[in-house]
């Protein structure tokens, strides 16, 4: 085929995974970005150490994005949690799996990853272009504001990789949706994913836990029971415990206008050993002391079961012990998407097709988190990137041999 030139735009893992294949087989690629520097958002996932895909069996994998898991499978069977350690190994980052099963790199940040990849996108002719923020179609090609003012930019072929809407600050801020919608693209409304919720504490336990973690506790919502640990806020609840129940959550909230969780503080202990222990200690001895002795909770554990229960439940060891066992914490409603890992909605899958071309729009594909899909924190959003920017690469390579 005659060189083509592609148009990537939008820097993150999704737009720099496409530019990786189309370069890779000789075309003119160029990527641009609105921010001074690329993959911002990747970056910041560096600081948590970045988990960069998840080892656990593949069919279980393949299951973790909701209602877009037969939408993406073909995707993510192109570019299995397998190979993307092997790329990471090739591009000079090993990669070793946590006790949780989750993927990092050995030395825990994204930055030699990003530079390496950088380097050989580069050496293969890929231009990049910052400061290039995309404002809309032109004849042929793109509109883009730049420091020097607006530039139409011609092109055979368009990947958009423009991200969710979480984290704005980082670029991906969500600006593009009216450009697409007025083109009668489906764009379902961002909302926030792997979010903290807000919680009507008292302000002394506010002033007082803020910052605490609860350590090994399990947490129960519609979506099932998770073991781990999470982190009382200012605001409410947040960590990674509560983003695995937070679509759910979400939902039920957005729905029903209510959403509750429960927590099991001494996951350990069967509720009839815990009413035993309890009731071991008479009515004169202080809350703390009884919990404390009869139940081994202090600390945050003990302030939160203060804040939620009422006085007659705390002088109860029964009832003491059910709530240890099964305290509800009800949830005002989600962080704002500011604030989230992740966001869920953006393209609708029905308005792309198989190959991730928009429908109304040939020749403009789009990938990673600007599609309407979400998972769970574990590595699986940035492996759906990669799968996603890797297989609308192939997809715009298949439909400029076809033209
Ligand atoms: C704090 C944090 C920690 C995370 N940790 C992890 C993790 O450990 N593991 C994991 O799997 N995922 C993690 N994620 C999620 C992951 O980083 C994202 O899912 C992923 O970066 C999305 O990739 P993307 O390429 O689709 O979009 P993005 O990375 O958001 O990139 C989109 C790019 O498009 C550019 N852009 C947007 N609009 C325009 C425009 N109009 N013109 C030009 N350019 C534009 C943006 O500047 C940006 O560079 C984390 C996210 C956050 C916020």
């Amino acid at each position: 085929m005659k060189q083509k030139t592609i148009a990537i735009i939008g820097g993150g893992p999704a737009g720099l995974s496409a530019a990786e294949v189309l370069s890779a087989n000789g075309h003119a690629v160029s990527v641009y970005d609105a921010m001074p520097t690329f993959a911002r958002k990747f970056l910041l996932a560096g600081k948590s150490g970045l988990n960069i895909t998840h080892s656990e069996d593949y069919e279980r994998f393949a299951t973790r994005f909701g209602k877009a898991n037969p939408r993406l499978r073909a995707a993510l069977d192109a570019f299995t949690p397998a190979d993307i350690r092997a790329w990471a190994a090739d591009l000079g980052t090993e990669t070793f799996v946590g006790s949780s099963g989750r993927v990092f790199p050995k030395v825990m940040k994204a930055s030699p990853l990003l530079r390496a990849w950088l380097a050989r996108l580069e050496s293969r002719g890929v231009k990049f272009c910052t400061r290039h923020r995309w404002v809309g179609f032109a004849q042929g090609g793109h509109l883009f504001e730049t420091p020097e003012g607006r530039k139409t930019i011609a092109c055979d072929a368009t990947l958009l990789a423009l991200g969710g809407a979480s984290y704005p600050r980082l670029g991906s801020d969500a600006g593009w949706v009216p450009l697409l919608s007025e083109r009668g693209i489906e764009v379902a409304p961002f909302q926030p994913a792997n979010c903290g919720f807000d919680v009507a504490w008292s302000e002394l336990f506010r002033d007082r836990f803020a910052g605490e973690p609860l350590k090994s506790v399990t947490v129960t919502s519609r979506a099932g029971t998770f073991p781990g640990e999470f982190v009382i806020s200012r605001h409410g609840i947040e960590g990674s415990l509560i983003y695995a129940h937070s679509a759910t959550l979400r939902d039920d909230l957005l729905r029903h206008g209510e959403a509750m969780l429960t927590v099991d503080l001494a996951p350990g202990r069967s509720l009839e050993r815990l009413s035993r222990d309890l009731a071991r200690h008479d009515a004169k001895t202080s809350f703390s002391n009884r919990l404390r002795k009869g139940a081994g909770i202090d600390g945050v554990k003990a302030a939160l079961l203060r804040e939620l229960t009422l006085e007659s439940e705390r002088h109860d060891p029964h009832r003491l012990a059910a709530a240890i066992k099964s305290l509800p914490i009800p949830l005002l409603r989600p962080r704002p998407i500011a604030e989230a890992i992740s966001s869920a909605g953006g393209i609708a899958f029905s308005a792309i097709d198989e190959t991730y071309m928009l429908k109304h729009l040939p020749g403009i594909f789009a990938a990673g988190e600007m599609l309407d899909w979400e998972a769970p924190t574990g590595g699986y959003l940035l492996s759906a990137c990669f799968a996603t920017g890797r297989a609308a690469a192939r997809g715009i390579e298949d439909w400029l041999s076809r033209r």
